[in-house]
Order: C-alpha cells, then structure tokens, then sequence
C-alpha cells in the first residue's frame, strides 16, 4: 500500500507528501520517509524549503493583496505584529547563546532592530 499521494509540481515534477505528516516526502523524517535517505539529505531538502519559504513570506509581506491598503488599520498593526512575533520567535532560537537564556537573546534582537534602516541587517547579524 502506498502510504504517499503524489502531486504534480509546476515543472512537471511529481513530488510526493506524507500521509503522516502532510510534509514533503523528501523533507518529511517520519520513520517512513526517512528510510533510505541519509540525515545529510534530509537536512539539505529541509534547508531548501527554509528557504523557499522564507522567499514566499517575504514576498507576501511586500506584495499579498492583504497587504494592499492605503491606510493601515489596528487589524493591519495586529497581522503583521503577530508575524513579526513569530519570526522573532525563530530568530531568538538561533541567538540564544549556550547558558539558554532566551529574554537575553531577545532583547539583543530587539536592540539590534532599534539601528536605522541601512544598519538593521548587520546589526541583527551581530546579535545572533
Ligand atoms: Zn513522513
């Protein structure tokens, strides 16, 4: 029995998702996907899509009909707030240093988004 159902992909390519997990089959490390496939290459189709996603919200962020208004309501504030709230969330996981201490790491984001527009990027680097 095949435990996959398979899609086709913009270019033709079939690609196949978990029935477990609803992941990318080559992404998903359910023990039934993962069999036959070294870590190495699960954490290589994983970085992928991390990227492609990243890509796809920044996209959205810039350009989803959502975002098309000429004055921003409190719903607007709201909805791109909890976005900024969740990627914060991702970025403190990659900046808490070795003692665990996750409000340190936030605030060294937080101070480090304070830095004027042309700052920003690289001061966001020195913090993680
Ligand atoms: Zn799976």
């Amino acid at each position: 029995m095949n435990a996959r159902r398979t899609i086709q992909g913009r270019a033709g390519a079939a690609a196949g998702i978990c029935d477990s997990t609803n992941t990318r089959t080559e992404a998903c490390a359910c023990r039934a996907c993962a069999h036959r496939k070294s870590p190495d290459e699960k954490h290589r189709a994983n970085k992928r899509d991390v990227m492609a996603l990243l890509d796809l919200i920044a996209g959205c962020v810039e350009n989803h009909p959502r975002q098309a208004f000429d004055h921003a309501t409190w719903g607007h504030v709201g909805d791109i707030a909890h976005l900024r709230d969740r990627l914060m969330e991702i970025a403190v996981n990659f900046a808490v240093e070795p003692d665990g201490d996750e409000q340190a790491a936030r605030r060294r984001l937080e101070e480090a988004l304070c830095a004027d527009d042309e700052y920003v990027g690289e001061a966001l680097i020195d913090a993680v």
